[in-house]
């Protein structure tokens, strides 16, 4: 059954925009009448572990919205030897650079990607074998320069050079990358719809993806939540939680409104109503979906 789905990382609560997406997401797919699958992307067992029960808090607050998904919540750290599997035919080699090199040889503006420079592409079994003493090695794919054109419903083509990308850290965990594109392939996902800020790694995860034989997704980027001083939302930002808003007397059906204005749709206090509210029009044509939505704190 095709799907679209919700994978939040478990390391803090979700905030107005991740619910926000969470919410368009939701309506994307079930407006479709595709299922929708959850997922748990705690790859991060460090990160996880330091901040415990948060995934149980993030479906709560999908519940408390109304949302509901198809089948057992996934998560991904149970899930590491089918993305060992996976990747087991890909043409990959070690890499033992560190962050800073790849910082030094890329040249990239601080905060953004930085495609990796193939620095230990063309090691030799020789020197391969003398920098495993120094350090483990991550892996990355081979993807020889390759460019991937993919379609956003918003963003129209994004075309982007892959890189050789990580598909296994150095501590062997694997990585963001992989881990998303083997569970939205073996979920059936054909519907990602997600924050914009993952809109440049599109390319590089359909690449993948069609490597691997899985179907690309379409792709539906949405509008990032922003402080009022441009940058993204987070919880230093006051009362952007629902647990926060519940503490000053907001309720759930009131937070459900304001991201159905936020996005500029009718304000209902459940998805399902937002749902029959929309049904039949073409809802997604709304600009404010797609653009940076301001959040003020105190509002
Ligand atoms: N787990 C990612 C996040 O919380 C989302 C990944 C995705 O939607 O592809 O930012």
């Amino acid at each position: 059954m095709p799907a679209g789905r919700f994978a939040p990382s478990p390391t803090s609560d979700l905030h107005l925009g991740n619910l926000r997406t969470a919410l368009l997401s939701w309506l994307f797919a079930r407006d479709a009448g595709l299922s929708f699958l959850l997922r748990i992307e705690d790859l991060d067992q460090q990160r996880v572990a330091a901040a415990p029960g948060i995934a149980a808090r993030q479906l709560a607050d999908l519940s408390a919205l109304g949302l509901d998904w198809d089948g057992p919540v996934v998560q991904q750290s149970g899930r590491f030897e089918i993305y060992r599997d996976a990747a087991a035919g890909l043409d990959t080699y070690e890499c033992f650079c560190t962050r800073r090199e790849i910082a030094e040889a890329s040249r990239a503006p601080h905060g953004t990607y930085r495609p990796y420079p193939g620095t230990c592409a063309q090691l030799t079994e020789t020197e391969r074998a003398a920098r495993r003493r120094d350090r483990p090695a991550a892996i990355r794919v081979r993807a020889q320069g390759a460019t991937m054109v993919v379609r956003d419903m918003h963003a129209g083509e994004i075309r982007g050079v892959v890189d050789d990308f990580v598909l296994f850290r150095a501590d062997s965990t694997p990585a963001y990358n992989l881990a998303v594109v083997v569970d939205d392939g073996l979920q059936g996902v054909t519907q990602v719809c997600r924050g914009a800020d993952l809109l440049d790694s599109a390319p590089r995860q359909a690449w993948l993806a069609a490597r691997l034989g899985f179907e690309v997704p379409s792709y539906a980027h949405v509008g990032l939540a922003i402080n009022a001083a441009g940058a993204r939302l987070a919880k230093r930002d006051g009362a952007v939680t629902l647990a926060a808003l519940s503490r000053r007397g907001v309720s759930a059906a009131q937070v459900c409104r304001r991201l159905c204005a936020s996005a500029g749709l009718p304000e209902a206090d459940s998805a399902g109503e937002l749902r029959q509210a929309v049904a039949g029009s073409p809802w997604w044509e709304t600009p404010a979906i797609w653009a940076p939505w301001v959040v003020r704190a105190d509002q």
